[in-house]
């Protein structure tokens, strides 16, 4: 009898754990914490032999797994849950759509610091009896621990100075010397300010009156005390003693004595404590200037108001310069004021620049702020402030949505077109636009996209009635869009005006904008010197070893750079094949034009902005500070130049080798090249006073597109596009699953990605079942790949039975004997 009413209150745990298994795992509950234990509270188990890793708990019921023994649950580490019920909710439909495993989902939504690690200490054991033979290194380690308790691996391969220690601590073990226990501990350290005050018994007049006199022998101990009460003045106002000094207020530097404070705090005069202070106080906040909208803005905020009664998504397009962001902050106020969430989304690089400092006047610290660049504790902080209620709005890269909100009236989506929204890698290859979506359907709230150029598929979905549209059609202050001049660069060529990549049109434009004080910003979308070094005599290019690409050259890192791995080599002298002297780089990147500015315009002040100026966690914000104080001429970069940013004095933009970027080899190339030429052109002229000009290098003026970036016809440029995609089956018609064969070997490679397409198209057809071919780099890091393209039409076709099919036919590869360490990437929606 006993038994069966244990089996009545045996709690189990279904858990997510960050491994890559495809379900939940199930634990058994210890009884002592059967009360307290939560869905959404970390655990700590111990999965396989020797792992010990932190879970969270999905699921509590009293149902025993039937294929294993469940193992206990080793230790609660959270009284209250820190992941929220429309968390988990969400984490499942995000493994479910990008077909990958929940556990791969957690991964990327909890910061690291919220994660524990476990690791490996060794410890003295009492038991041990020196009879056992040591070696000098070995006695060496146990004197070592006896001093300090426990030493981890790192700590003994530093002593040792070895990196391999395994040998070693397996005979300590063998000899019983030591034991090896795992020490589990939590990553995440709030910030402290170490600070002093008075202790509270000096603070009535009397007493410090007192102290005062009786420390006339000690004129060090004294000098710090009076400094101390001349910054705080504790005779009028004891309230201000809570707050005390920060301690380095007393450092050596600013002529203190280390040790007259130690006194003062041994005799109990002052007494030091801590206190946890936020990391964000870094981002100034400012004053608010009080914002009136203009007519247009109110009427886009009305309509937008008035099209969330009835759908669910809202598409904003209002044109570079519109003043989007003051109607989103109108909107943001309205759903907050009713007591909901709002999660605002931003491209990666968007982040640091003014919008944030705009937001953060208006709303201060209420606001969180998710970046990927900052450390780890201060997502964890973001993450805890919002579960303890003290961010109701959060600001973030795409990473955010995954954050621990349970009642979110709004989400804004920036810059919606935006790819830096798709998650490449690792898994979920998740597109934050989209999960957004269905996320405010599960919080039964709304979801604003706004851009200037709009993706076509958020665009359709608005033309079609899905969405509500609102839009915005003149620039803020009567700023007028910038005039085009395209400038036929083959013309150029042939009247030998060309000055290496630069026209003459553009070097006198550029020219006039020096001598009239006003800024430029130049753009060509490839970062480097040269994209590839070529030899005059045999033709010899530098490659990749690992890829099948060509080397960068990098100038001021005097080096070769792969791109897609990373490898780096010296620059070779002469012809590696040949021997030849006679090597050149060939084509060019931002910064060859950063370099051929300073020969031309000596006096120019130039600046680069391109991912290797701005790896550094504030390079990015530094420059465009620089650039705004002024000073600066000319700003030269990739697209990133083109984010959302929002100078005065620049009166003029101009754009290298637009054909390379319209003539992409890509089904979206007219789209992007639509919106990034429009988006670099959307930063001159935003005051009414400065009209913009924009000059455009290419060799075919006359192409259609250039027309609709010209005058700035989207719906152009949308009406011919959608048609093609719909002519050719390519979203938002179709939804694109792109599966990406990998191997070392090329044979076995193509023999897979073969097997696999052979199997899709059993099934799915041979129109839906594109490939297998290889990309455009076909070789990374040493493995090739082939891509396999499923198109399935959006009306038609069940996604989900289709996708799990896709799965199946996957797994059936994967498990194929014959075809060993075969990798398959599935990337649902690809981009
Ligand atoms: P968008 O994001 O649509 O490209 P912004 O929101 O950056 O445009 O606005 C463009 C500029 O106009 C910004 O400098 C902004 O401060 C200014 N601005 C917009 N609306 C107002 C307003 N109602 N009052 C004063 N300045 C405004
Ligand atoms: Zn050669
Ligand atoms: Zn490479």
């Amino acid at each position: 009898m006993a038994s069966l009413f244990e089996e009545e209150i045996t709690c189990f745990a279904d858990l997510i754990l960050p491994v890559p298994i495809p379900s939940l795992f199930t634990y058994r509950v210890p009884r002592e914490m059967t009360d307290m234990i939560k869905t959404g509270a970390r655990v700590i188990v111990q999965f396989g032999q020797k792992r010990v890793i932190t879970a969270v708990v999905a699921h509590l019921h009293t149902n025993p797994p039937v294929k294993y023994q469940a193992k206990y649950i080793l230790e609660l580490l959270d009284e209250e849950p820190i992941v929220t019920s429309k968390q988990l909710e969400l984490f499942k439909w995000v493994a479910e759509y990008y077909l990958c495993n929940i556990g791969e989902v957690m991964n990327v939504a909890l910061p690291a610091g919220l994660k524990i690690t476990s690791q490996s200490k060794i410890q003295f054991n009492p038991e041990f009896e020196y009879e056992e033979l040591l070696t000098d290194q070995e006695i060496m380690i146990l004197d070592a621990i006896k001093k300090q308790d426990a030493l981890s691996y790192e700590e003994v391969e530093r002593l040792v100075q070895k990196s391999n220690i395994t040998a070693i601590i397996k005979s300590l073990v063998a000899k019983r010397a030591v034991i090896l226990f795992e020490e589990v501990k939590e990553r995440y350290k709030p910030k402290v300010a170490r600070k002093i005050r008075l202790t509270p018994a000096f603070l009535s007049n009397d007493s410090l009156i007192q102290l005062t006199t009786s420390l006339d022998k000690f004129p060090k101990q004294q000098e710090i005390l009076m400094r101390y009460l001349s910054y705080v003045p504790v005779y009028n106002h004891p309230e201000l003693n809570q707050k005390g000094l920060d301690k380095s207020f007393f450092s050596q530097e600013n002529g203190f004595s280390e040790s007259a404070l130690q006194t003062l705090i041994k005799k109990g005069v002052l007494e030091p404590f801590e206190i946890f202070v936020s990391r964000f106080d870094d981002i100034p906040s400012g004053n608010l200037t009080e914002i009136t909208l203009t007519e247009s803005q109110q009427t886009a905020s009305s309509q937008i108001h008035n099209l969330f009664q009835e759908k669910e998504v809202v598409l904003l397009h209002g044109i570079t310069g519109s003043g989007k962001t003051e109607v989103y902050i109108e909107l943001i106020r309205k759903v907050l004021a009713g007591g909901s969430q709002v999660l605002f989304l931003l491209p990666e690089i968007a982040l640091t620049t003014q919008i944030v400092v705009r937001l953060r006047k208006v709303f201060g610290d209420t606001m969180g702020i998710y970046h990927s660049k900052f450390s780890d504790n201060e997502r964890v902080e973001v993450w805890k402030g919002i579960l303890d209620g003290k961010f109701q709005f959060v600001v973030g890269v795409r990473s955010a949505i995954f954050l621990p909100f349970d009642n979110l009236g709004l989400i804004i989506v920036d810059e919606e077109h935006e790819t830096s929204y798709k998650q490449y890698d690792p898994a979920p290859r998740y597109n934050a636009r989209d999960v957004a979506v269905i996320m405010s359907y599960m919080h039964k709230g709304k979801t604003l996209l706004g851009s200037a150029t709009p993706s076509l598929e958020s665009y359709y979905h608005a033309k079609t009635g899905r969405y509500g549209l609102v839009e915005m059609t003149q620039r803020f202050g009567n700023a007028v869009l910038p005039s085009f001049e395209l400038i036929n660069t083959k013309l150029e060529k042939k009247q030998k005006k060309m000055k290496n990549e630069f026209s003459s049109v553009l070097l006198e434009h550029i020219r006039n904008n020096i001598s009239n004080k006003e800024q430029t910003i130049l753009f060509q979308n490839r970062r480097g010197y040269s994209p590839y070094l070529q030899c005059e005599e045999c033709n010899w290019i530098s490659q990749c070893a690992n890829c099948d690409v060509s080397l960068t050259y990098h100038l001021k890192a005097g080096e070769l750079r792969c791109h897609y791995c990373g490898h780096k080599e010296e620059v070779p002298r002469t012809c590696p094949s040949c021997g030849s002297p006679r090597v050149k780089t060939m084509g060019y990147g931002t910064e060859k034009i950063e370099d051929e500015l300073h020969i031309i315009f000596p006096e120019a002040r130039v600046l680069r902005m391109d991912l290797d100026t701005t790896r550094a966690k504030n390079a990015y914000q530094q420059i465009i500070q620089e650039f705004e104080e002024g000073g600066i001429d000319i700003l030269v970069g990739t697209q990133m130049v083109s984010k959302g940013l929002d100078f005065d004095n620049v009166s003029m933009v101009g754009i290298f080798d637009a054909d390379r970027i319209i003539h992409f080899p890509e089904f979206r190339a007219s789209e992007r090249a639509f919106q990034m030429l429009t988006q670099v052109s959307g930063r001159a002229g935003r005051r009414a006073d400065k009209p913009g000009k924009v000059l455009i290098q290419t060799s075919n003026p006359a192409q259609q597109l250039l027309e609709r970036i010209v005058t700035n016809d989207y719906v152009g440029m949308y009406e011919t596009e959608i048609l093609e995609r719909e002519q050719y089956q390519y979203p938002p018609f179709t939804r694109l699953i792109k599966l990406t064969v990998k191997h070392p070997d090329e044979a076995t490679s193509r023999r897979a990605a073969d097997q696999l397409a052979q199997k899709l198209t059993v099934n799915l057809g041979k129109s839906r079942v594109l490939g297998p071919e290889a990309p455009l780099v076909d070789r990374v890091r040493n493995q090739f790949l082939f891509d396999i393209l499923i198109k399935l039409e959006r009306e038609k076709i069940n996604f989900k039975a289709a996708k799990s099919f896709i799965q199946e036919k996957v797994t059936d590869i994967l498990t194929d004997k014959t075809l060993k360490s075969i990798h398959i990437i599935i990337d649902v929606d690809c981009v």
